[in-house]
């Protein structure tokens, strides 16, 4: 038995379909423990643990196949054997036949024909080409494969071959969620995390280590970058709090996150920030307030749940069992920063503001403070102190 894995959309990427391949072989090999083998558009996956491909970006479906010898009686005669193990209650087949090698003598048609009139012989079973109960599938490429179930995989491109991004995690729903979406399209995420400890390692302990597990899950390891936000809380003290600052506070801090993650990002070579923003979602997701502060970012800030209703993350946040960890309770920073944020922040005071906090310097300040901790299999390992 081995697995047969295809992979529909990164069949379409023209020029890049070999470097694509190479990705998907590389992450199967990686998931399963098993050997990998290129055929004709599909993989072979041999004395690997199948139960991993469900987390394997870039597979469209997999199945558990058998190998057979490529000759249509021999065909057959494994087929009746298999459907006789199978048959069960079953009323009606149907038979799917590929054939990628255009050299053998048959053709699908042709294949399927015969197998069909030989099954329905044996077993008095009717063909239904819709819905059958028991489908059957032949494939004809370099060696002939035969299966009976197809199991959809995840879709998407495999992750790493669309580079490397850094995505601002909260522990809220949405940015896990952002983060696996994105991860989807091919991109290896790390994160980064700013909290309300005063030591890094206070972070480990929380749902923010088991939020990475979830996600981890997808790519292998990750890095999580740590950061204390006491530096930005001191300043924000020092300012005199007036009617025209009041509101202001948590797009400063939304400025100051973007400040201190396109640092790290430039540092260590991410090409994007990703958060879980989702337009009009809360009263600092405005369009103007959005606006306001990607300003301060060079880096594209990637946004995908940004036309997304919050009833649809949390649908993918339960599939991806995100869900139950991101409602836990955890003393986030935004919460603290200010309840009640201003809808529409005005540039130009924002700009006055951090002149008047000496954003810089706190930027500066925070940088050194910041740890990352490679995630490996289920934990944060030990920490090692980023220079930035
Ligand atoms: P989430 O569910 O991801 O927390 P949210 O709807 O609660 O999202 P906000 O708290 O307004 O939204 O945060 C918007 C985005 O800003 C988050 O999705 C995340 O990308 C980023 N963000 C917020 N707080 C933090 C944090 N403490 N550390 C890193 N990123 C953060
Ligand atoms: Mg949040």
């Amino acid at each position: 038995m081995l697995i047969l894995v295809h992979y529909g959309e990164i069949a379409l990427k023209g020029k890049n379909r070999r470097f694509f391949e190479n990705k998907l072989t590389e992450n199967i090999k990686r998931a399963t423990g098993g050997r990998v083998r290129k055929l004709e558009s599909r993989l072979v996956v041999e004395d690997g643990n199948p139960d991993h491909l469900k987390y394997v970006f870039g597979i469209s479906w997999f199945a558990h196949a058998y190998r057979v010898e490529k000759n249509l009686g021999a065909i057959v005669d494994f087929i009746l054997k298999k459907v006789g193990e199978r048959v069960g209650e079953s009323k009606s087949f149907g038979v799917f036949v590929k054939r990628a090698d255009k050299q053998f003598p048959y053709t699908s048609p042709q294949i399927a024909e015969e197998i069909g009139a030989e099954v329905a012989r044996k077993y008095g079973l009717k063909v239904r080409l819709k819905d059958p109960e028991l489908p059957i599938y032949v494939e004809i490429a370099e060696d002939a494969f035969v299966y009976f179930e197809k199991i959809r995989g995840l879709g998407g491109l495999p992750v790493g071959a669309n580079g490397k991004v850094l995505c601002l995690l909260s522990g809220g729903i949405d940015s896990a969620v952002a983060s696996y979406l994105i991860m989807k399209r091919g991109c290896r995420v790390d994160f980064i995390h700013f909290h309300v400890f005063p030591q890094n390692q206070s972070v480990v302990d929380t749902k923010i280590s088991d939020l990475v597990e979830v996600l981890n899950s997808y790519q292998f390891e990750s890095k999580v970058f740590l950061v204390p936000y006491y530096p930005f809380q001191l300043a924000l003290l020092n300012l005199d709090t007036d009617r025209k600052t009041r509101g202001y506070e948590l797009v400063l801090f939304r400025r100051f996150m973007l400040r201190v993650s396109e640092r790290i990002a430039n540092r260590y070579g991410y090409q994007a920030l990703v958060t879980g923003d989702s337009l009009g979602q809360v009263a600092s997701q405005t369009l103007e307030n959005i606006r306001a502060v990607s300003e301060v970012a060079s880096l594209p800030v990637f946004r995908p749940l940004i036309a997304f209703d919050k009833q649809e993350i949390i649908d993918i946040a339960r599939r991806i069992e995100t869900y139950e960890i991101s409602i836990r309770p955890y003393k986030d920073c935004c919460s603290i920063v200010a309840p009640h944020p201003k809808t529409r922040a005005n540039l130009e005071r924002l700009k006055a503001l951090e002149e008047k906090l000496g954003i810089d310097e706190v930027v500066k300040k925070t940088l050194e403070l910041v740890d990352v901790y490679p995630f490996e299999g289920s934990s944060l390992r030990e920490l090692s102190r980023v220079l930035v």
